[in-house]
């Protein structure tokens, strides 16, 4: 590191709280080393009440970009001079892209599910996609599968506090992409559940659920509906295998681990910060 820092290394960053965790730091500046780009990735903790300070120190230190994460992917957004289609209808940012002064805020972690999806020779366009959840994850996951031309999202929730924030992501996305059907159903109709999955190609999962405490449920009750040629894809990457996807590869489903999706996403930063592809390969090898 201290060979490839220079007086001219650019710099972006993790923005967000806590990061000390990430794993971002690691998985980029090894792939600026590999490829000979001139810079270097921190994490910086910044709670919600400093985001306006750190979009203020971005533009000061000329900083290339930053990753966001939790709690700051809603509040950058008004700092934004630009945003991509899928940020503008989720509201919310992972990305930001500093070009010389103008900030455009995207969102990375749906373009991170479907290029995992692709990844494993799966297209979302004209197919009929099931997703479990209506948080951050799953609202990426369903704008970005309806903006990519899936024909339909049938969306299954809880009616706990992100129930209200489904209904309103199906109408944003009914308005984005008329040509999509969207429909939002009580998680625990589980009849309801069932036939949808029945009529799908893809089924995914972005609860909690199968994710530490919650590691010994799965989201789907009545596995019925699972059989080959369904693909099952959870956005839960720890544990790596899932209660759902268990149970799916028994049932002989094409099963797809969240953590494609968040090793994709990165790559779809990556691409918009310095116009590259990430090692791919080496990077999953390496980190994940
Ligand atoms: P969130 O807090 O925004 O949303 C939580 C969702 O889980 C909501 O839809 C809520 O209704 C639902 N939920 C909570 N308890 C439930 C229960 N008992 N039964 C059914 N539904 C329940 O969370 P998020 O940020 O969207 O993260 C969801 C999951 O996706 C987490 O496991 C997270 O680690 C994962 N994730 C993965 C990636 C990736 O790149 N692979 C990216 C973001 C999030």
């Amino acid at each position: 590191m201290e060979s490839r820092i220079s007086g001219t290394t650019g710099l972006l960053a993790l923005i967000g709280s806590p990061v000390g965790h990430s794993g971002s730091p690691a998985m980029y500046n090894y792939s600026f080393q590999k490829l000979g780009l001139d810079y270097a990735y921190v994490a910086f903790d910044v709670k919600e009440d400093k985001v306006k300070d750190a979009i203020q120190a971005m533009k000061t230190f000329h900083m290339r970009g930053c990753n966001v994460t939790m709690p700051d992917k809603v509040e950058v957004v008004k700092y934004m001079d630009e945003l991509s289609p899928a940020a503008q209808i989720i509201g919310a940012v992972n990305t930001i892209v500093n070009d010389d002064g103008k900030l455009t805020g995207h969102m990375t972690d749906g373009e991170g599910f479907v290029k995992n999806l692709k990844a494993h020779g799966i297209d979302v366009k004209g197919k009929k996609v099931t997703v479990a959840g209506g948080g951050g994850a799953a609202t990426a996951i369903q704008v970005q599968c309806a903006l990519d031309g899936a024909k339909a999202i049938s969306i299954f929730n809880r009616k706990d506090a992100f129930f209200e924030r489904t209904l309103q992501t199906a109408e944003k996305i009914k308005k984005a992409c008329p040509d999509c059907d969207v429909n939002v159903y009580d998680i625990d109709d589980i009849a309801k559940m069932t036939e949808e999955i029945k009529s799908s190609d893809i089924f995914a999962n972005a609860t909690i659920v199968g994710m530490k405490p919650l590691d010994d449920q799965s989201v789907v009750k009545d596995t019925s509906a699972f059989r080959p040629g369904l693909v099952v894809a959870d956005a839960v990457y720890n544990p790596t295998e899932t209660k759902l996807l268990r149970e799916a590869k028994e049932a002989g489903c094409t099963c797809v681990g969240g953590k494609g999706m968040l090793l994709w996403q990165g790559v779809a930063a990556f691409k918009l910060y310095t116009g590259q592809d990430m090692p791919v390969e080496e990077v999953r090898e390496k980190f994940f």
